[in-house]
């Protein structure tokens, strides 16, 4: 049997299951999802090792309507990584029908001709949308499967849609890796995406995270992260009553970075206000987003 592998970059709307289905086919929690739309912001690969095959995910940030320059960027990273992959696994949320939003994202791939399966996600919630995006799928000769990223039903088909899709190939990874990205990174995620579910509508997306220090004892790995917001106001949030906030998101992001290195983490916060980040590329790219350039 031929080895096979290659990049697949899942893209989809914000919220449609990108980065819960890439844990899944991966078997590891290395992307975080929340239900607050736009979590994903640098691109991060999984990875699947398989007998025959290995599959790298490219997680995307979420296609919309670009407002300020970190949203110009994430679509310009999305649209890139089409361009730059295998395979094109588009995801959408099989529960409702097709919007404007999924329908400009088909036109980018079919500009693309990129091979691609359409990934019919959320299958439990329903399936209201599937004529809908099967129609699209046979309009551009694409093929298409159903599942639900969450429980887990369809994706054995879908990876095996996957495999066939893709080329001939070397290992490109060692087979031990599930993600391309350091330990750090992913820390630095999974204290994001507290603040992002603990402080919910009240702190938006201006929130980045630096792990500024691991010290790694033979009993347990202590982490120093900073949590940077744009807005004294927001600081208050974070730090909450009698610090009560950041002291609940330390808890909850210590339990999944415990899960991450199955070891005992001591985890310290400090909060600190960086106005503008957001629209400053020096400081994007000095925060470790990938900021592209135009070509
Ligand atoms: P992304 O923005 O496309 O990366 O979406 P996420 O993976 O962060 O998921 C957004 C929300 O949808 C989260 O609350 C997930 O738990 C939920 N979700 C993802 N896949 C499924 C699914 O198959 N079924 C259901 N019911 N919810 C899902
Ligand atoms: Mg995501």
């Amino acid at each position: 049997m031929t080895y096979k592998s290659g990049f697949v970059a899942i893209v989809g709307r914000p919220n449609v299951g990108k980065s819960t289905l890439m844990n899944a086919l991966v078997g590891q929690k290395i992307a975080i999802t929340t239900p607050v739309a736009q979590t994903t912001r640098n691109r991060l690969k999984g990875i699947v090792n398989l007998a025959n095959a290995q599959i790298i995910l490219v997680d995307t940030p979420g296609i919309h309507k670009p407002h300020h320059l970190l949203g110009q960027v994430l679509v310009k990273n999305a649209i890139s990584a089409i361009k730059t992959v295998d395979l094109v696994l588009w995801l959408v949320d099989g529960s409702c029908p097709a919007g404007a939003g999924d329908r400009f994202i088909a036109n980018l791939i079919k500009e693309s001709q990129q091979p691609t399966i359409v990934g019919i996600n959320k299958q439990d919630l329903g399936k209201e949308g599937l004529p809908s995006y099967q129609e699209i799928a046979q309009a551009n000769n694409w093929t298409w499967e159903n599942f639900s990223a969450l429980d887990g039903q369809g994706l054995t088909d879908l990876q095996t849609k996957i495999i066939d899709l893709l080329p001939p190939g070397p290992q490109y990874y060692p087979p031990d890796l599930v993600t391309d990205q350091p330990e750090r990174f992913i820390m630095a995620e999974l204290i994001r995406e507290q603040v992002l579910l603990l402080t919910r509508e009240e702190v938006p997306h201006s929130v980045a995270v630096i792990i500024e220090q691991v010290i790694e004892e033979p009993k347990i790995t202590k982490v120093y992260g900073c949590i940077c917001v744009e807005r004294t106001s927001q600081k208050g949030i974070l730090i909450g009553k009698n610090g009560a906030m950041l002291k609940e998101i330390g808890t909850q992001a210590r339990e999944q970075m415990q899960k991450l290195v199955m070891g005992k983490i001591h985890l310290e916060l400090f909060v600190k206000v960086e106005p503008h980040w957001r629209s400053s590329r020096s400081q994007l790219a000095e925060l470790g987003y990938q900021v592209e350039r135009d070509t």
